[in-house]
């Protein structure tokens, strides 16, 4: 059996070592982080083969793994840039509120940001939404208020009812992640200029999700600048009808299951001139790639990674070797335990 301590002399082999395995250089600058906020970006990037190879493609499969972040997803980043953006500007300050309407994940961002600094935060989102971000949300000391519907014409919706709450309390504050310029800006300044470094500046394709359209805005832009080759793939869930050209949102308006991406309206920061190509995913197909990149990668990733790889495997075929495809992967599975990793769920919803 392997000594559990040092018996190794010198002069004999460092395979005999215990220790021969610990040679590994610590790749990265390990430090003390000030506080959790400071760890927000700089999350890896991480080549998917068994997914490049299963689906004939010729170019690198790259994952971005934004559920590296510390409230577990790609909107801690737009959410620290839109509270110290209102902070510096002398807007906000630790004692008011901070109320936003949300599918979950810009609130689990802002929940714990409120955490950190002593906010009071009140987070809208609609029934939908999975129970494990509602338990997460409390966990922070979030106030969740559900909403019967996420459609904007309803006067019940979260967005409404937001709205409707920052009347009533003072010192609230809506950061509005479908206006707030800040939340594109943030995957500008941050999430493309890590992709840029870790890439080497050559990046052939770019695919993500549009929920608020932040992620894809923010990031295409600043890749049509720097990589102007660079084709920028925005996904959409079937049934929702972001996708340009319209007649890729064929049925129109419908009921899916996938969390955080497509809309029932345009937002504000979403800017469709920026994106190449449109895809459109199924809540199957994209449940079923998730599952994939969990049980084949080992790549802990929600819904909505799913659906993004999905899309990435379909565009990515026209690449060639030695070209680069990257997809943003926004949340973990952590926020879908009693979802689609389960089994039973996967069943009783006919995915499996
Ligand atoms: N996936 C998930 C799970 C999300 O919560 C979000 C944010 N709504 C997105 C994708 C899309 O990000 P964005 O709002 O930047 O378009």
């Amino acid at each position: 059996s392997a000594p559990s301590r040092c018996t190794w002399k010198a002069g004999r082999p460092l395979s005999d070592s215990p220790h021969h395995y610990q040679k590994k250089a610590l790749s990265k600058e390990l430090k003390i982080s000030s506080s959790i906020l400071s760890l927000v970006g700089e999350t890896p990037l991480v080549r998917v083969t068994k997914i490049e190879k299963a689906f004939g493609l010729q170019c690198e499969l790259l994952a971005k793994c934004e559920f590296f972040n510390p409230g577990g997803s790609v909107k801690d980043r737009p959410s620290l840039r839109m509270v110290e953006e209102a902070e510096r500007r002398g807007i906000m300050k630790p004692g008011d509120t901070i109320i936003e309407p949300t599918s979950g994940n810009t609130g689990i961002g802002l929940a714990l940001i409120a955490a950190v600094k002593g906010y009071r935060c009140i987070i809208v989102m609609p029934k939908a939404m999975s129970q494990e971000k509602v338990d997460i949300l409390r966990g922070l000391g979030a106030e969740v208020v559900r909403t019967p519907t996420n459609l904007l014409e309803d006067p019940e919706c979260h967005i409404r009812v937001a709205e409707r709450l920052r009347r009533e309390i003072p010192n609230s504050h809506i950061l509005d992640q479908y206006r707030n310029p800040g939340n594109p800006l943030s995957h500008y300044d941050t999430t493309a200029e890590e992709l840029l470094l870790q890439c080497g500046g050559k990046i052939d394709m770019f695919v993500a999700g549009s929920g608020t359209g932040g992620t894809i805005t923010g990031n295409g832009r600043k890749l049509k600048e720097k990589c102007p080759g660079c084709r920028i793939i925005g996904v959409d869930p079937e049934g929702s009808i972001v996708a340009l050209p319209p007649e890729l949102n064929k049925g129109g308006l419908q009921k899916f299951i996938v969390e955080g991406i497509g809309h029932d309206y345009i937002p504000t920061v979403l800017d469709r001139s920026v994106v190449d190509q449109w895809c459109k995913v199924s809540d199957k197909d994209s449940f079923l790639m998730a599952r994939r990149m969990i049980r084949e990668e080992g790549i802990l990733c929600g819904g909505s990674s799913g659906t993004a790889m999905a899309a990435a495997v379909r565009a990515a075929q026209s690449l060639k070797k030695g070209q680069r495809c990257v997809v943003i992967l926004p949340d973990s599975v952590r926020n879908y335990m009693s979802r689609f990793l389960s089994d039973a769920w996967m069943e009783e919803m006919g995915y499996l």
